[in-house]
């Protein structure tokens, strides 16, 4: 006769179970990061758990996903090396430490006294691919002494499951960026605007698309030479996605026209968010090379989906708002009528990415 395992080394069992059948899945790479610390903190008894990843330049320890206590925090920044998680890295090794705050290598949070997440214990794994730390698996609590070796074997199995489906979600997604301005490149666009268009179906949200299009671009590079022109359209980048939500995706269609798709967003929504970005590009100077600041403004056309029209359409819709935002008199926001008809392609200067 067998025993049944305490249920508690079941429910973590089954939690192991069902994140490797959803990491075995096709999926963005937010979603698996968050699907790993939701797991974590299903079966550890930590009130934060987070990935952190490490940049291109492997630098930077960037966050990843956050899970439990404090995620609404501005996270802490960590460089390889740097507090346990940088070490971690470092050291290519996994620590289980007890006491943070006796433990030199810990780095203080200065915003402890007010800060609603105490890092007490700290169990950290690294997240290997292919011979190399790729990232850091941690989970801590506001206690001392919380977590047994059992629970660092759990990190471990952890870890190690992730680490492969979230590096090939990291690699799927380079392959959809654009080099230049790290936005999505074309050939993510009409699939993903068709994804959010069936999530729309299926939900009754609104969804909405914003048509970004750099005023007298030409002039920048004509004037300054492509290079700094390349800067422009990076720092433009930049400024849209300081300006939006997380769940808005920026895709950057060819040349110096982007495309931000807008789940969840009405007319007035994103017509609102268009003025915001609008603003943000011709009220702030772009500074350049040797001192050089430059002006830049951009147009933009907002449509806003029927429910019933195809990605073709809806698209056209907003391009066909962003001409008029152009015709009168540019650096303008202007929002597509439902039966907008579409401009003939040929008006439609279309510069393809590099
Ligand atoms: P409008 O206000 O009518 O949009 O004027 P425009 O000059 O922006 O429009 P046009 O489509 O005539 O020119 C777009 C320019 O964008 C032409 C091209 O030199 C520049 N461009 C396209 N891709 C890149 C790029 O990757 N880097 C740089 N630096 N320039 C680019
Ligand atoms: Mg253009
Ligand atoms: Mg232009």
């Amino acid at each position: 006769m067998t025993l049944a395992p305490p249920s508690q080394d079941r429910k973590a069992l089954e939690v192991l179970l069902d994140l490797t059948d959803a990491l075995s899945e096709v999926r963005p790479l937010e979603d698996s990061l968050q699907a790993v610390t939701d797991a974590a903190l299903a079966i550890i008894p930590g009130d934060h758990a987070s990935i952190r990843l490490l940049d291109n330049s492997r630098t930077e320890l960037l966050v990843g996903s956050r899970s439990g206590a404090g995620r609404e925090l501005a996270p802490m920044s960590f460089r390889m090396g740097e507090g346990l998680i940088g070490w971690v890295v470092a050291n290519r090794a996994g620590v289980n430490v007890s006491d943070t705050f006796t433990d030199v290598r810990f780095k203080r949070d200065e915003r402890a006294e007010t800060s609603p997440l105490t890092v007490r214990s700290l169990l950290a794994e690294p997240l290997w691919s292919g011979g190399n730390v790729i990232g850091v698996l941690s989970i801590s609590s506001p206690l001392t002494q919380t977590f047994t070796n059992f629970h660092h074997l759990l990190v471990r199995l952890l870890a190690n499951c992730s680490a492969p489906p979230i590096e090939r979600a990291r690699l799927r997604r380079l392959a959809m960026t654009d080099d230049l301005t790290l936005a999505y490149n074309q050939r993510y666009l009409v699939p993903r605007v068709q994804e959010e268009l069936e999530r729309s179906r299926r939900t009754n949200a609104p969804l909405s698309l914003l048509l970004l299009d750099l005023d007298h671009f030409k002039r920048v590079n004509d004037t300054y030479g492509h290079e700094l022109g390349d800067k422009v359209l990076r720092q433009f980048a930049d400024r849209v996605r300081a300006s939006v939500r997380r769940i808005d995706v920026l895709i950057r269609r060819g040349g110096e026209e982007f495309v931000l798709i807008m789940p969840q967003s009405d007319a007035a929504a994103a017509s609102m968010t268009a003025d915001r970005i609008r603003g943000a590009i011709a009220n702030v100077v772009f500074n350049l090379d040797d001192g050089i600041t430059l002006q830049q403004a951009v147009s933009i056309g907002v449509a806003t989906w029927t429910g019933t029209e195809s990605v073709d359409v809806f698209a056209a819709r907003a391009d066909s708002a962003m001409y008029r935002a152009k015709e009168n008199g540019r650096n303008r926001v202007e929002v597509a009528s439902a039966d907008e008809a579409p401009r003939h392609q040929s008006k439609r200067p279309s510069v393809p990415a590099k």
